[in-house]
């Protein structure tokens, strides 16, 4: 089965992510690395306006293809994929339960095995910085350290993957425990696992299906 083109794979994980309700109007944007710089979404224009031609090729000194506009969180995206060579993938969204947290300025503890998907033995939410920003790049790349997540304060999370089906499946699974805990959190102070029971799953994990380690 030949690869779809990076345009094609952008444009899908684009549509996904609105279809899944991750993002909706122009929340949001996906970026894919290519051999010599990185592929992302347009700014503000939303999934069902895009296609293949939207999506705008960058290099890797940030300059942008002439005549189209990338999205404003190119920085953040360049330096995750400059930082992580093993990430060729990123994934921005504004999805309602990694938001209502991340907007509560919270790290999510790890009150489900599952947290050890995302690398680590919690999500941890970056502090507050003006989108599209420098800053708000250094916050996010300094959260994502081990991690194939973060949350970004006030604002959305970030998700990292081998390639973009990778990331989108993390952001699903983001948003699937950002909503659990926000459920837990109506309950009380939600029950953890302890470092020796997460170093287990962590253990467990090694070789598990599709989630590479
Ligand atoms: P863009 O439309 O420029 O990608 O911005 C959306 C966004 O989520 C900003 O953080
Ligand atoms: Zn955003």
């Amino acid at each position: 089965m030949t690869t779809p083109a990076p345009s094609l794979q952008l444009l899908t994980a684009a549509r996904n992510l609105s279809l899944l309700g991750l993002n909706k109007g122009t929340s949001g944007n996906a970026s894919i690395r290519l051999s010599d710089g990185f592929l992302i979404t347009p700014s503000g224009m939303p999934a069902e306006q895009l296609s293949e031609s939207s999506m705008v090729y960058m290099q890797w000194d940030g300059k942008p293809e002439a005549g189209k506009k990338p999205s404003s969180e190119w920085r953040v995206h360049m330096d995750i994929l400059k930082a992580r060579p093993e990430v060729n993938a990123v994934v921005h969204c504004h999805s309602m339960f990694a938001t209502t947290i991340a907007c509560m300025g919270r790290d999510v503890p790890p009150f489900n095995y599952m947290i050890a998907a995302v690398g680590g033995d919690h999500i941890r939410c970056a502090p507050y910085a003006l989108f599209g920003t420098q800053l708000l790049s250094d916050t996010a790349v300094s959260a994502l350290q081990g991690r194939k997540a973060c949350l970004l304060a006030h604002h959305g999370m970030l998700s990292l993957g081998k390639d973009l089906s990778q990331a989108l499946a993390i952001a699903v699974e983001v948003e699937n425990l950002c909503e659990q805990y926000w459920r837990l959190l109506q309950l009380g102070e939600p029950k953890l696992l302890s470092v020796e029971q997460m170093q287990e799953v962590h253990a467990q994990f090694t070789g598990y299906g599709q989630w590479a380690k």
